[in-house]
């Protein structure tokens, strides 16, 4: 056999191990579905020359030095903080919500007076989870967090996710803070770029090397079968590492059923103006039946005269058998995370079988995080 390593998926944590593997002169074989590489990161130029993301908006962000450093190898990165509003009673306001949100909406005397309590409260905080304001004893912090709750996330999520936000993870309502000061960035990470080139061009470099043979357009279940613990390639017995970072139920053939996702219908428009909107991202928690829209030129500092591109994100509900739905978030409860634990208990049974990335671990990653993952899962498993 002349692959040392079979990698499922181009995405991030394919793309990062096999270049991990291919600098240790492994031979790597990537099988991709699509008919592109770079998974849901992938970018591409329209008509108009904006490039836009094709699977909605990824906005890089890391704490973490040696993810940045790893990426830092591939391309050229430019500074770009994130920043988002929210249409909020008809005016747009920074989210997280922050204290200049709260300025917006509330007259200005209650706004001196919720964040003077909010100040002595949370001293030695700079952010504060939604949660902790709703339960909050303070009358009225908890009337506040009960705004917030209501006009931010409540709409939000029953859209985004289908259940009442009740219902949501905590860890994913927690993803949005409430901001206790005027810091409105998106995000509050040490590292905050985004590539010069675009993803497409990062993910090119970063697979561009004489180890890395990639198959597009290619089921992998088409060449690799598994069989008592072993995986067959072609028929025979494969020895090496096989990586999968596809989705675990299609792996084993939905034999306890299907994970569920939720997905999105992305609607892209085009405009002859030379921007829609004042910021990359303008989220619509509440009237619209889209949760936000993205104006990809800020996100690609692209300068292109009179012509501009914009996203409206639509979730939906996914769907296995239907070959154009995509998996975008994993739904994640105690019923989903016990079926998965039963694919996984599955996968653990075959010893050169590595499970990485949002589908086969069934986890909402962050991008840095699968880098992250990745490279640690390189460390545990190269010889
Ligand atoms: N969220 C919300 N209102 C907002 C933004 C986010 O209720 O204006 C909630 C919602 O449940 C969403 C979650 O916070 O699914 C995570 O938001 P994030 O922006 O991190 O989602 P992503 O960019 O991954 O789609």
């Amino acid at each position: 056999m002349e692959y040392d390593v079979i990698i499922v998926g181009s995405g991030f944590a394919g793309s990062t191990l096999a270049r991990k593997f291919a600098e240790d002169d492994k031979k790597v074989l990537i099988y991709e579905k699509r008919d592109h590489i770079a998974g849901n990161m992938y970018e591409e130029e329209r008509e108009n020359k904006v490039r836009v993301h094709k699977y909605g908006p990824h906005i890089f962000h890391t704490n973490n030095k040696e993810v940045f450093e790893f990426l830092n190898q591939y391309g050229q990165w430019y500074f770009y903080e994130h920043r988002v509003l929210g249409k909020i009673k008809d005016k747009l306001v920074p989210i997280p919500f922050n204290f200049k949100s709260l300025e917006l909406l509330y007259e200005q005397k209650e706004a001196e007076e919720i964040k003077a309590k909010l100040l002595e409260k949370y001293k030695d905080k700079t952010k504060i989870s939604i949660l902790d304001l709703v339960n909050d004893e303070d009358t009225t912090i908890k009337e506040f967090g009960n705004f917030v709750y209501k006009n931010v996330f409540e709409n939000y999520t029953a859209k985004q996710w289908n259940i009442p936000v009740s219902e949501i993870d905590t860890s994913v309502i927690n993803r949005v803070p409430v901001i206790l000061g005027y810091d409105d960035r998106y995000f509050q990470d040490e590292y905050q770029y985004m590539p010069k080139e675009g993803y497409t061009k990062l993910f090119e470099n970063m697979l561009n090397h004489s180890n890395i043979t990639i198959k597009l357009s290619t089921d992998v279940l088409s060449d690799i079968s598994i069989d008592n613990n072993k995986i067959y390639y072609k028929g025979e017995e494969y020895k090496g590492k096989v990586i999968y970072t596809g989705a675990i139920d299609e792996l084993f053939h939905y034999q306890f059923g299907a994970l569920p996702y939720r997905s999105l219908n992305l609607i892209f428009e085009n405009y002859d103006i030379n921007y829609y909107q004042p910021t990359s991202v303008v989220n619509y928690p509440n009237e619209e039946d889209y949760t936000r829209i993205t104006e990809f030129k800020y996100l690609t500092n692209q300068l292109v005269d009179n012509k501009t591109t914009i996203l409206k994100e639509y979730p939906k509900s996914y769907d296995y058998k239907d070959e154009e739905s995509i998996p975008y978030y994993a739904i994640i409860n105690d019923e989903n995370l016990q079926k998965y634990n039963q694919y996984f208990e599955l996968a653990k049974e075959i010893p050169n079988l590595y499970l990485c990335g949002r589908l086969a671990e069934y986890k909402y990653y962050n991008m840095d995080a699968v880098i992250e993952r990745a490279l640690e899962l390189y460390k545990e498993v190269r010889d």
